[in-house]
């Protein structure tokens, strides 16, 4: 029996740090999406992994950082573009919300001021800075952070995620042994199923949990085509993924950001995909990273495999 495991990257600002002219419509999402899906969680009573950015935990910040080895111009949104938006770089009261609703959600880790961790210009000091600074910003709160996710889902630097006492992170989806254009014509149209994924241990000790499906992948011209067929292709693509998980072995691993929740559509996908999950949770359990991260260290541990259905 498989299960499914839904991550959310919960950054606010921070996901466009390093754009020129961040998306305005996904900025300004971020809260609103953020709070719908606590309230979707809850209505489903669907636990999740939170990956929250650490910057987000403290009340407030001058956006100087002058011990940070990422450098001061980093921060430069806080003091300029962002200096009189204090609601996209901090936000204890919205991890609170996660912390105080019904379902029981675990709070992760997305870095502390979204550096990418997969950039060769990400020194192993800046990311241990981004891990530490993290780790003492939850401690204050008593969370003790378990996983993580990278930004952009880019890996790197997983010695130091063993160094500072993360246990599982979110790896990249499988990728299919098809060409690409046969695989997203698969995906968008056809016979296939999102990867179910095989976690597993890693070198340095931690458990990967691979992605399976970025649910706002799909979206513009290609959806508003299919929609009035067979209704939103990703939460088909859900539901195709539940019943492999129901008949098979492995993780159906969903992820999204709050901030992708721009509009109702975007909404109404997601309480889709969450209506799915209900409607399959006596065949398929829903886990949290860290569930899944302690069960496969339980386990003995099998080769990783491409899970394309
Ligand atoms: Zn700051
Ligand atoms: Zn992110």
């Amino acid at each position: 029996m498989g299960s499914v495991v839904v991550s959310v990257d919960a950054e606010l600002g921070w996901g466009f740090v390093d754009y020129e002219r961040p998306p305005e419509s996904r900025v300004e999402s971020a809260r609103s999406g953020w709070q719908t899906l606590c309230r979707l969680f809850d209505a489903y009573d669907v636990p999740a992994t939170w990956a929250v950015v650490g910057h987000l935990f403290h009340e407030a910040c001058d956006g100087r950082h002058p011990d940070h080895p990422a450098g001061s111009e980093w921060f430069a949104p806080e003091r300029g573009l962002w200096a009189d938006r204090p609601d996209l770089t901090c936000g204890p009261e919205l991890i609170d919300a996660v912390r105080n609703s019904g379902p029981d959600h675990e709070i992760g880790c997305h870095t502390y001021s979204h550096v990418l961790f997969g950039d060769d210009e990400t020194t192993s000091d800046v990311a241990a800075a981004e891990l530490a600074r993290s780790r003492a910003v939850a401690d204050e709160w008593g969370i003790d952070l378990q996983s993580f996710v990278f930004p952009r889902n880019e890996v790197g630097h997983r010695d130091q995620l063993a160094e500072h006492g993360f246990g599982a992170y979110r790896g990249g989806r499988p990728v299919a042994r098809r060409t690409l254009p046969q695989k997203l014509k698969t995906v968008a149209f056809g016979s296939g199923a999102p990867p179910l994924v095989t976690p597993a241990v890693d070198e340095y000790g931690l458990v990967d949990v691979p992605a399976s499906l970025f649910l706002y992948s799909f979206e513009g011209p290609a959806l508003r085509a299919t929609k009035p067929v067979v209704g939103d292709p990703i939460v088909e693509l859900v539901e195709r993924g539940l019943d492999a998980a129901a008949e098979g072995e492995g993780v159906l691993h969903l992820w999204l950001h709050p901030n992708n929740l721009v509009g109702e559509p975007q909404v109404q996908r997601f309480e889709g995909v969450l209506r799915a999950i209900d409607a399959h949770r006596d065949e398929v359990p829903v886990e949290t990273m860290a569930e899944v991260a302690a069960r496969t260290r339980a386990e003995p541990q099998t080769v990783a495999t491409d899970g394309w259905g």
